[in-house]
C-alpha cells in the first residue's frame, strides 16, 4: 500500500480534463465538523474536471469512509516512513496526535500538467501551501452559523466527549486565520452553501 503511494499518484487524472494553463489547487479549511467534506461531496458531484485530492492519515476510519476517500489510511510507521522519503508537501499532527499529510508528487504533477485539484486541510497546512505555491492556490474557509451548531454537528458524528472537546479547543485558533482566505462560506444550509462552493470552484476552473 505505502509502496504504491510512494511511487504512484493518488489521483487518477484523465487527459480530457487537462487545461492549457497551470492547475489550480483549491484548499478548503475550517473547524472539524463544520461540514467541509459534506460540502465537498455536494460540490464535486456538480462540477466537471476538478479532482478531490485525498490526504494520507493515521486516524481510524469512520463509518461511511473507505480507503482512498476522504483519506488513505495508513499506520503510524508507514506514515513516518513516507515523511523520511519526502512524500509530503506538508504534514501535521492534529487533535489526537494523528498524522495528516498531502502527497507532494500528486500536487506537483497536477499543477504542472494543468489539472485542478481540491482538498481539505487545516489552517496551518494551508498557510504553508499558500507560501509554496502562491500563484496556484485558492484558499476557501468554511464557518459554522454559530458555535452551538458546530458542537451539535460534532456530537452527531463523534460519541466520545473528549474527542469533541479536543476539536472544539482548536476552533478559536482556526478562526484567527480567516482573514488569510480569499473566500469565506457560512455553512448554514447545505444546499445554499454547497451552491456557493460550486460557484467559486467554477469561477476559477472555467478560466483558460
Ligand atoms: P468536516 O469535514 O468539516 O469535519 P463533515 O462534513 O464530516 O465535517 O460534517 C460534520 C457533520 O455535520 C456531519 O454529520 C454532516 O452531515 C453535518 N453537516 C454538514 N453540513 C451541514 C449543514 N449545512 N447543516 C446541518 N448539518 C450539516
Ligand atoms: P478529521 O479527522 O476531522 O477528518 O480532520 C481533522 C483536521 O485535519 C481537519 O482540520 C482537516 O482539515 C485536517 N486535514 C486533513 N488532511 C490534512 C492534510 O493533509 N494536512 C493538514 N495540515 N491538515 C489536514
Amino acid at each position: 500500500m505505502v509502496r504504491e503511494l510512494l511511487k504512484e499518484l493518488v489521483v487518477n487524472f484523465q487527459s480530457k480534463d487537462k487545461r492549457t494553463r497551470k492547475g489550480i489547487f483549491f484548499v478548503v479549511s475550517g473547524p472539524s465538523g463544520v461540514g467541509k467534506n459534506t460540502l465537498l461531496n455536494y460540490a464535486l458531484g456538480r462540477v466537471e474536471g476538478i479532482y478531490y485530492l485525498p490526504s494520507i492519515t493515521t486516524r481510524s476510519m469512520r463509518p461511511g469512509e473507505v480507503q482512498g476517500f476522504p483519506y488513505f489510511f495508513v499506520s503510524k510507521a508507514e506514515f513516518e516512513g513516507m515523511i523520511t522519503q519526502g512524500a509530503f508537501l506538508e504534514w501535521k499532527q492534529i487533535h489526537t496526535g494523528d498524522y495528516y499529510g498531502t502527497h507532494l508528487p500528486t500536487i506537483v504533477y497536477a499543477l504542472e500538467n494543468g489539472y485542478d485539484i481540491v482538498t481539505d486541510m487545516d489552517v496551518l497546512g494551508c498557510a504553508e501551501v499558500m507560501e509554496r505555491f502562491p500563484g496556484n492556490v485558492v484558499p476557501i474557509f468554511i464557518v459554522p452559523p454559530n458555535m452551538e451548531a458546530l458542537r451539535r454537528r460534532l456530537a452527531g458524528r463523534e460519541k466520545d466527549p473528549a474527542l469533541i472537546a479536543r476539536r472544539m479547543a482548536r476552533v478559536d485558533m482556526e478562526m484567527g486565520f480567516i482573514d488569510r482566505y480569499r473566500h469565506v462560506i457560512v455553512n448554514d444550509d447545505l444546499e445554499r452553501a454547497g451552491k456557493e462552493l460550486v460557484r467559486i470552484l467554477e469561477q476559477y476552473s472555467q478560466r483558460d
